[in-house]
């Protein structure tokens, strides 16, 4: 994780936010506890202490003779409690221990029932209860006891706080680090897709938000190799596409710029061959322009009202010749109950002589079929074929810029994998669709579907 401030990591934010909070959920706790525990035990010695001083003043309600006074003080001679028994006038008659300053001051406060005393600041928590006409038995209760005890719970108290804040930054850290750990690696992955190393291998468990982060950026590297790909095959077809047809010119020019050739047919002939390349090369040029155009999104539609029998009619005989020299029959069936519909006339024809264009390429005997009907709420015309098909797991690449099917079978028929993609954005961009069926070795089928009522 170089280049990432230490406090600035994920792990240690997260492990200093739970620390803190848990800290101070044990502070507000402790407090509490703090409270009720020193209350609970301030109430329990004075009720104890009362309870005994009222149990010592009825038994010497009885007998207020030495002996009984010696007596009851010797009961509390142990423990942290003392007593303290006086008479009317506050003469001490007996006392468990010698009295002190503090308890001296007790015996003049008051007279009332009970004195609880400040128990942080007071050494003693007494309590006076009263021997009808004869005196007082004072109760007193170190109160060094509960400040020792509360001390201890203190201490416990910072310890669990010390302990949670470690063990809680510990937790927190181990588990945050795991979290981010993953997150790491997919920074280093993006950072080798910047660099143009597209196939990232990005270990991931589970299917949570972060298995998914990084399955989608290796989607994304996969998606980057894919283009790449396409482009370098589509630059090598078009520079390949481009030389034969420019040798051919350049020999064929060459050939009649030496007049060397006499014969009127034969300088015909090499003047065809040389328009025809022509005529390749901008066939080529004109898909790449259309092509930049749709990606420039400078696409736009010039719609007439018009009947796709008419452009299929039209496409069929252009291309006829190329059908008979391969030897393929050709069947047109044309629905009379399909009506005119808006479309850009020129493009239309353009994706319907790609497709039949392709028909032929790709089939060497049997038939090619172009049919239009009506379907629902759509013109549909369709061009089948019954040449090498394309391989199911191929299908759904043919719509993709540059994608052509097997080197080798795309060299042999020319082409550069851009018929089908203008074709499809062409379609799209009239509200239609174009879909396709295919069989290896059996055929294929287009299907251009287009609203009757096209919206403009
Ligand atoms: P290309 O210029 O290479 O023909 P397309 O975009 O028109 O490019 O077609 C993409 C690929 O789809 C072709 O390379 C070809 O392999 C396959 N394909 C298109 N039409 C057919 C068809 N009728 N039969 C078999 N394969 C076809």
């Amino acid at each position: 994780m170089k280049g990432i401030n230490i406090l600035n990591r994920i792990s240690i934010k997260l492990g200093l936010l739970f620390s803190g909070v848990f800290l101070i959920l044990l502070l507000i706790l402790g407090t509490i506890l703090y409270g009720v525990f020193t209350n609970l035990f301030v109430d329990f010695v004075s009720s104890d202490l009362i309870d005994q001083g009222s149990n010592h003043s009825k038994v010497l309600d009885n007998d207020f003779s030495k002996k009984m006074i010696g007596h009851v003080v010797s009961m509390d001679q142990n423990g942290s409690t003392q007593i303290v028994i006086t008479d009317e006038n506050q003469k001490i008659l007996g006392s468990t221990v010698p009295l002190d300053a503090e308890m001296k001051k007790h015996l003049l406060k008051s007279k009332k029932e009970i004195v609880i005393s400040d128990w942080k600041k007071d050494k003693y928590i007494s309590t006076i209860t009263t021997i009808p006409n004869k005196g007082y038995v004072y109760m007193f209760y170190r109160t060094n006891v509960l400040r020792e005890t509360v001390s201890v719970l203190k201490s416990l108290i910072l310890v669990t706080g010390i302990g949670t804040v470690f063990i809680g930054f510990g937790t927190i850290g181990f588990l945050s680090r795991k979290i981010t750990q993953p997150l790491v690696i997919m920074k280093e992955a993006t950072n080798q897709l910047a660099k143009g190393q597209y196939r990232q291998e990005i270990p991931s468990k589970g299917n949570d938000e972060i298995a998914q982060l990084a399955s989608s950026i290796q989607q994304l590297g996969e998606q980057l190799q894919y283009f790449e790909d396409t482009r370098n095959e589509f630059l090598s077809a078009v520079s390949h596409e481009l030389r034969t047809p420019l040798t051919y010119i350049k020999g064929y020019s060459d050939v009649l710029s030496k007049g060397i050739i006499k014969s009127k047919e034969e300088q015909t002939e090499y003047l065809a061959i040389i328009n025809r390349e022509t005529k390749r090369i901008s066939f080529l040029v004109n898909d790449l322009f259309e092509m930049s155009k749709l990606q420039a999104g400078k696409f736009q539609l010039q719609k007439e009202l018009a009947n796709v029998n008419l452009i299929a009619e039209k496409v069929a005989s252009s291309l006829r010749p190329a059908l008979v020299k391969k030897g393929l029959e050709l069947i047109l069936t044309f629905s009379e109950k399909v009506p005119p519909i808006l479309i850009d006339v020129q493009r239309m024809e353009q994706v319907v002589y790609n497709l039949v264009e392709n028909a032929i390429k790709y089939t060497d005997n049997g038939f090619i079929k172009i049919r239009s009907f009506l379907e629902n709420e759509f013109v549909v015309i369709e061009i089948c074929d019954t040449g090498m098909g394309i391989p199911k797991e191929e299908i759904s690449k043919i719509w993709d810029r540059f994608y052509r099917i097997e080197k080798s079978r795309a060299r042999k028929t020319g082409g550069t994998g851009l018929g089908l993609y203008i074709a499809k954005q062409i379609i799209e961009s009239h509200h239609g669709q174009i879909k396709i069926s295919s069989v290896e070795n059996q055929g294929s089928t287009f299907l251009i579907y287009l609203p009757r009522e096209l919206k403009e």
